[in-house]
C-alpha cells in the first residue's frame, strides 16, 4: 500500500509499505479520509520528540472498516468509522477523574502509532480502549467525519472558556481552526463574533465563509483599540488564540471584558513560550485564562454529532481535496495559508 512516512524533519517520502497485519485486539479500517493541519506541517519541518520514525503521519482519520480481530467486538467490515488521535489512558488519576485531555499518558496516532495518511491503517486496542472509534452517522461524508478530530478539540477549549449564549467573542487567527471556533461560537449562542488575522489574504478568505461580525486584519489597525470600539468599550466576554504567537496572547488579555475568559488555545513555539502579562488587569478585572491540550474521546462523539446535526457545518470549510500521492503539496497548501482545511483522500 502506500504511505505518507516521516523519516527525519523535512523527509516525508510517499513510499509502498506492506499492508499491516490485523491483531486480535485490533480493527483494521480502509482510510477514506485524513485531514491536513498546521500539526503535520510541524512534523514535517521540525520532527516531534514522540515519533520514532520511520512513521505514517496523519491523525484526522475517518474511513472503513475491513477486519475486526477475534477479539473484538462491536464492529464489521463496512462499518462506517472516525477515530480519535489523542489516546488517554482511561487509568491514571486524571483519567478516573475525567480530565482526559490532560492524561501524562497520553498516546496519539501518528505518532506513537502508524496514521491515516495511508490506504489502509489499524485502530489499535487503546483506541478501543477508551471508546475512541466512532460510527459516522448517516449522511456525513468521511471527509466532513475527519474534521471531526479540530473540532474536538475546539469544543474542549470553549468548554473551558465557557463560550455561552449572548458572549462577544473574539477569535485571534484565522486558519481552520479559527474557522471551526467562530462556527462553533455561533452555535454555542455568542452575540457577535469578531474574527482576527494579520493576514489580509487568509483573513479574508476565513471571513467569506464563515462571516464573522466583523474581520480585523492585525497588520493594518490595532487590534485592541478595534474590539474595544466594536464592544462600546467593554471589551470581549471571550478572547480565543488560535494563532502560535505571544504577542496574540499578550492583546488577548487586553482586549478581554470585565470577568473575561482567554483561552490560550494554539500552543506558542517551544523555544518562545514566555510572554509579558499584566497581572493586575487579571486581578481587578476578575479575568480567567486557560489552556487546551487536543480533545477526549467524549468531545470527538460530541463534535461529530454537532457535525452530523448541521450545528457546524464543515463541508464548505474543506477548500482542498487531494490523493495520498500528493500528501506534500497539501502541507505545502497548508504552510502557506492558502487553504482553509486539506483533505487527503488516500
Ligand atoms: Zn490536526
Ligand atoms: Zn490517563
Amino acid at each position: 500500500m502506500r504511505v505518507v512516512r516521516f523519516h527525519a524533519p523535512g523527509d516525508v517520502r510517499i513510499e509502498d509499505a506492506p499492508e499491516p497485519p490485523t491483531g486480535p485486539g485490533d480493527v483494521k479500517i480502509r482510510v477514506r479520509a485524513c485531514s491536513t493541519c498546521g500539526t503535520d506541517v510541524k512534523i514535517l519541518n521540525f520532527g516531534h520528540h514522540h515519533i520514532v520514525p520511520p512513521r505514517v503521519m496523519g491523525h484526522e482519520i475517518a474511513g472503513e472498516v475491513v477486519e475486526v480481530g477475534a477479539d473484538v467486538s462491536g464492529w464489521a467490515p463496512g462499518d462506517r468509522v472516525q477515530v480519535i488521535a489523542a489516546i488517554p489512558c482511561g487509568q491514571c488519576a486524571e483519567c478516573r477523574r475525567g480530565r482526559m485531555t490532560v492524561c501524562p499518558n497520553q498516546v496519539s496516532m501518528g505518532y506513537h502509532f502508524d496514521g491515516g495518511f495511508a490506504q489502509y491503517m489499524i485502530v489499535p486496542p487503546n483506541v478501543l480502549a477508551v471508546d475512541g472509534l466512532n460510527r459516522i452517522p448517516d449522511g456525513l461524508s468521511f471527509a466532513e467525519a475527519s474534521v471531526a478530530e479540530p473540532l474536538a478539540c475546539v469544543l474542549n477549549g470553549q468548554n473551558l472558556a465557557g463560550v455561552g449564549e449572548g458572549d462577544d467573542v473574539v477569535v485571534m487567527g484565522s486558519g481552520p481552526i479559527g474557522c471551526l471556533h467562530v462556527r462553533l461560537a455561533r452555535a454555542r449562542g455568542a452575540a457577535r463574533v469578531f474574527l482576527v488575522d494579520l493576514n489580509r489574504e487568509r483573513l479574508d478568505l476565513a471571513a467569506n465563509l464563515v462571516h464573522p461580525d466583523a474581520a480585523i486584519c492585525g497588520s493594518e489597525t490595532d487590534v485592541v483599540d478595534a474590539v474595544l470600539k466594536l464592544t462600546e468599550g467593554r471589551g470581549a466576554d471571550v478572547v480565543i488564540t488560535a494563532a502560535a504567537a505571544g504577542a496574540a496572547q499578550e492583546q488577548a488579555v487586553q482586549m478581554a471584558a470585565r470577568q473575561g475568559r482567554i483561552s490560550f488555545f494554539g500552543g506558542l513555539p517551544k523555544d518562545k513560550p514566555v510572554i509579558a502579562l499584566d497581572s493586575n488587569l487579571v486581578h481587578y478585572r476578575e479575568l480567567t485564562i486557560v489552556g487546551a491540550n487536543g480533545s477526549s474521546p467524549q468531545h470527538n462523539k460530541e463534535a461529530l454529532r454537532l457535525i452530523a446535526e448541521g450545528a457546524v457545518p464543515v463541508a464548505d470549510l474543506i477548500t482542498h481535496r487531494l490523493p495520498l500521492q500528493d500528501a506534500l503539496d497539501a502541507f505545502g497548501i497548508v504552510a502557506r495559508g492558502e487553504a482553509i482545511k486539506v483533505t487527503v483522500e488516500p
